[in-house]
């Protein structure tokens, strides 16, 4: 198993060191390559996103990431972003489904800004489209108005649209995943107003005649927004386009209450994917070892579980957090009175500790 751990900028070194030592103990064997990305790839050769660190993201048979990004490269020319290498990566590796679960642990229900009764137990899944919708529909553009009652203004504008085909991939990620779950799936759209909504939900419809034994509900998503709030345990796999999904996915992720324990993952057709958590890369925090690790290390019990076929290991690395955070251990972020401060290596640590049990 090769995996490219690709740690990038702020404290992305810092909790990918703490995911690498946890695969580490877990088994010896994985086959770890490391490379620039972001705006340390940028400082070394110019690039975000360096054919050689492309090359070994697409030979590894998944990717480690931690985080890219920092105020002082928000001057830089689009293509030279350390964002770009993410946009690069996904393009390249064709990563059309975003799987972020949004679990509140017992121990962290009072980190959440949700009454405890609401929100403690949760565990949904955000299953976004990701390489589709409005963010890469064409045409697009700023021009002068050629109709309409604003006609000769300025105006600018993007295109909605949907293939049957990239809505039945993403569906089928949804079902299958709600197999190995409760089995219950919520498709989230606004097929009231939208023809790519309609079309969305035709092919969901269709698709759910395969999964006879998963459950398939619909839901507007301005109706959503606030179910997410209201009721979230009411959801079990969530399914959704590209820029619903990018609003609804953090929206759930703020409900657990901290955003440094939640994992991501972008695959693609062949289960191929890139796992980092959802947060960016913090550079308030950077190098003051005090950066929570949980969500990176949670990624990489993602991969095991969705590219390399490992689910035993993702469980010993999900029951090893849980374990910790029973154990009172907490970073910054999440320390509550009662409970013992620990740095990012330390959490680390902590987490590989608990594995032998
Ligand atoms: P951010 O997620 O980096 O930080 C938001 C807040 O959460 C900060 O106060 C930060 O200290 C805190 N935080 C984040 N992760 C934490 C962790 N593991 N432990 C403890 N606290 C944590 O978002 P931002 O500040 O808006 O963005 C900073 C940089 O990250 C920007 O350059 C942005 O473009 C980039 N970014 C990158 C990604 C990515 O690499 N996928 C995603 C989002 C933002």
């Amino acid at each position: 198993m090769k995996i490219a751990i690709l740690p990038g900028d702020g404290i992305g070194p810092e909790i990918v060191t703490e995911a690498v030592k946890v695969l580490q103990a877990l088994d010896e064997s994985f086959e770890l390559e490391l490379a620039l990305v972001g705006g340390a790839a940028y400082e070394a050769s110019g690039n975000p996103l360096p054919d050689d660190t492309l090359a070994l993201a697409k030979h590894a048979d998944a990717i480690l990431f931690g985080a890219v990004g920092d105020w002082r490269y928000d001057k830089l020319e689009r293509m030279f972003r350390p964002e770009q290498a993410i946009l690069g990566l996904r393009t390249h590796l064709q990563l059309f489904a975003n799987l972020r679960p949004a679990i509140c642990y017992p121990e962290l229900t009072s980190a959440s800004s949700l009454k405890p009764e609401i929100i403690s137990g949760l565990d949904i899944l955000i299953v976004r489209e990701l390489s589709g919708d409005i963010y890469f529909g064409q045409p697009r553009g700023l021009r002068n108005a050629p109709d309409g009652p604003f006609q000769g203004n300025h105006e600018g504008f993007d295109t909605m649209r949907y293939a049957e085909p990239e809505v039945r991939r993403i569906g089928h990620v949804a079902f299958q995943a709600a197999r190995k779950r409760t089995k219950h799936v919520t498709s989230i759209d606004k097929a009231n107003v939208l023809e790519t909504s309609q079309l969305w939900r035709n092919v969901m419809i269709d698709l759910a005649l395969e999964y006879p034994d998963v459950k398939l509900s619909h839901m507007y998503v301005d109706n959503a927004a606030m179910q997410l709030v209201k009721a979230p345990k009411a959801f079990d796999v969530v399914v959704t386009g590209n820029i619903f999904g990018d609003i609804l996915s953090d929206e759930a992720a703020i409900l657990t209450g901290s955003i440094g324990m939640l994992p991501s993952a972008s695959i693609n057709a062949n289960n191929k994917g890139l796992y980092e958590p959802s947060h960016g890369s913090a550079p308030d925090i950077a190098g003051k070892s005090i950066a929570n690790p949980l969500a990176t290390i949670l990624s990489a019990a993602m991969m095991l579980r969705y590219s390399l076929g490992r689910p035993e290991q993702a469980d010993r690395i999900e029951n090893a957090v849980k374990l910790v955070l029973s154990q009172r251990y907490r970073t910054l972020d999440i320390i509550t009175p009662g409970c013992k401060q620990v740095s990012t290596s330390e959490m680390g640590n902590a987490v590989i500790a608990a594995l032998a049990h």
